[in-house]
């Protein structure tokens, strides 16, 4: 990302924030720099132990409430996957993930052509579609090793 970019998004951010009510404070901007930087899709824990040394004084419980928020302005998707952490994804449109089943981590992955074949799939009657999720699950290359 430009430089250029990089400060519109900041700015973009700052007013999602705003929405609710919350503030763009430095922990909230570096847990949000740490999302977009990395391939995967992080758990609350992963984002502490990658941005506590940056911000000493930050702890699990204020990740947690800076991931939440903005979760809530819209700028980050959460995952949930039964009783397995959640996981934090910067991208907020539609798009399809893989999922290692050992280690549990979430990756996206390109499949444009994956909407198309959705709308061949009839639900039973009476069942109304809100949303849908399309995941390619296996074993990623750190575990298959
Ligand atoms: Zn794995
Ligand atoms: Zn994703």
């Amino acid at each position: 990302m430009s430089v250029k970019k990089q400060i519109n998004r900041r700015e973009e951010l700052r007013q999602q924030l705003h929405t609710q009510g919350a503030q763009l404070t430095p922990q909230r901007a570096a847990v949000y720099d740490y999302l977009s930087g990395v391939e995967h899709h992080p758990t609350a824990e992963e984002v502490f132990m990658a941005v506590r040394p940056k911000l000493p004084r930050l702890s699990l419980a204020t990740v947690y409430k800076n991931l939440e928020a903005l979760v809530k302005c819209g700028a980050v998707s959460k995952l949930t996957y039964g009783d397995a952490s959640a996981r934090y994804d910067i991208r907020t449109d539609h798009h399809y993930h893989t999922r290692c089943l050992e280690c549990g981590k979430i990756w996206d992955v390109d499949a444009r052509e994956g909407f198309e074949l959705l709308k061949h799939i009839k639900p039973q009657a009476g069942f109304e579609v809100k949303d849908y999720r399309l995941e390619l699950l296996g074993r990623c290359r750190e575990c298959r090793r």
